[in-house]
């Protein structure tokens, strides 16, 4: 699912983003490392110098967020596989990479490539406290960085899928199987043990020994347990869809509109006429673009009768479309990365049928009752 993210440039050539939980989360690292948990450690400091020191710990603290990603994905791209972006948002950050590895070797490398960044950040920045010594906020800052780092490679090290050293573990099943679903599953069984067991260590915290060391566990063992199980979700569905085309279940029954016409023309006839929320718009017989009822509200009100249809379609050079013997599996991922709930099936630049999430989700169904 697309969250809403903003786009802060390349590196590598790889789009970097901030997820808007990013905002909040920075905030609030700022405030409790300035507003409590530096003037625990060092008191008696200026008020303002804990507030530097809070914002440049939280930067810092992304930035080595962002270079574990980076380590994920340059060696991603350096084995072929194609990284679409990186996202840093509430808990860290997460490499989208579209496609799976195709060998092990390779999904064990970009796994622990993040891992070895995370290592060598915090060994650099433990043999660069007694380099600061001399000047207390930067030791500070120093110390802080090399727990936080620890603090990641530990969290990511822990061998439930989806997080590195499940991811790691999976590699090593796969190897040894030589079936990537099933290596996926068996992985991602191991994260929900592991989930269950941080929970029920996170309870017995709680009730005899610390509460909000309990609460972390319990926290830590809640999000592992939701990812695990979402990848077995993913995995299943997968596996329902293998070999299934998009020509099965594509739509024929599309509208086609002229580019020419009004938005408020488009509104009378199309939209508020039929209940129809998705247009392919052509030109000449040749697809010009797609118009969407989201796209329509971009538009205020009193400017549909001034606005046609072609300056506020998606034009076909930006659309995304699928050919009619694309995996099903592959559209559907296509359609979550852009956030669209229909695709137009194209050969050769010439419509051939609409692809609907709602009729994907239908033949899911279909295909589960069939079993
Ligand atoms: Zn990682």
């Amino acid at each position: 699912m697309r969250t809403q993210t903003v786009s802060v440039g390349k590196i590598f050539n790889i789009p970097v983003r901030l997820d808007y939980s990013w905002f909040l989360i920075f905030i609030l690292l700022t405030w409790l490392l300035a507003g409590s948990y530096y003037p625990a450690a060092y008191p008696n400091w200026p008020v303002p110098e804990y507030w530097i020191l809070g914002i440049a710990t939280a930067v810092m603290f992304f930035v080595c967020v962002l270079l574990h990603e980076l380590g994920h994905s340059v060696v991603a791209q350096r084995n072929g596989i194609t990284v679409s972006s990186i996202t840093l948002f509430v808990f860290g950050g997460v490499s989208q990479i579209t496609e799976e590895a195709t060998k092990p070797l390779t999904d064990f490398l970009v796994a622990s490539a993040g891992l070895a960044v995370s290592l060598l950040l915090a060994l650099g920045f433990a043999a660069l406290q007694p380099v600061v010594a001399g000047v207390p906020p930067l030791l500070a800052l120093a110390q802080y960085l090399t727990y936080i780092n620890g603090l990641l490679l530990l969290f990511n090290v822990i061998p439930g899928f989806p997080l590195d050293g499940g991811r790691m573990f999976r590699a090593v099943v796969w190897g040894a199987v030589k079936n990537f679903d099933r290596a996926t599953l068996i992985a991602a069984m191991l994260g929900r043990i592991l989930a269950f067991l941080f929970i029920l260590l996170g309870v017995w915290l709680i009730f005899f020994s610390s509460f909000l060391n309990g609460l972390w566990i319990v926290f830590i063992g809640w999000f592992l347990e939701n990812a695990s199980s979402q990848e077995v979700r993913q995995q299943t569905l997968r596996t329902l869809l293998a070999g299934h085309k998009v020509s099965q279940i594509m739509g024929r029954n599309y509208v086609t509109i002229p580019a020419d016409i009004s938005l408020q023309r488009l509104a009378d006839d199309h939209i508020l006429g039929a209940g129809r929320r998705f247009f392919i718009v052509e030109n000449a017989g040749v697809v010009a673009g797609i118009m969407t009822l989201h796209k329509v509200r971009e538009i205020p009100r009193e400017e549909w009768s001034r606005t046609l249809v072609s300056q506020a379609m998606i034009p076909a050079e930006r659309m995304d479309w699928v050919g009619p013997d694309a995996e099903l599996w592959d559209a559907l991922q296509k359609m979550n990365q852009d956030g669209v709930n229909q695709l137009p099936v194209m050969v050769d630049g010439r419509i051939q049928g609409v692809l609907n999430r709602e009729n994907v989700i239908n033949y899911l169904q279909t295909i589960r009752d069939l079993r």
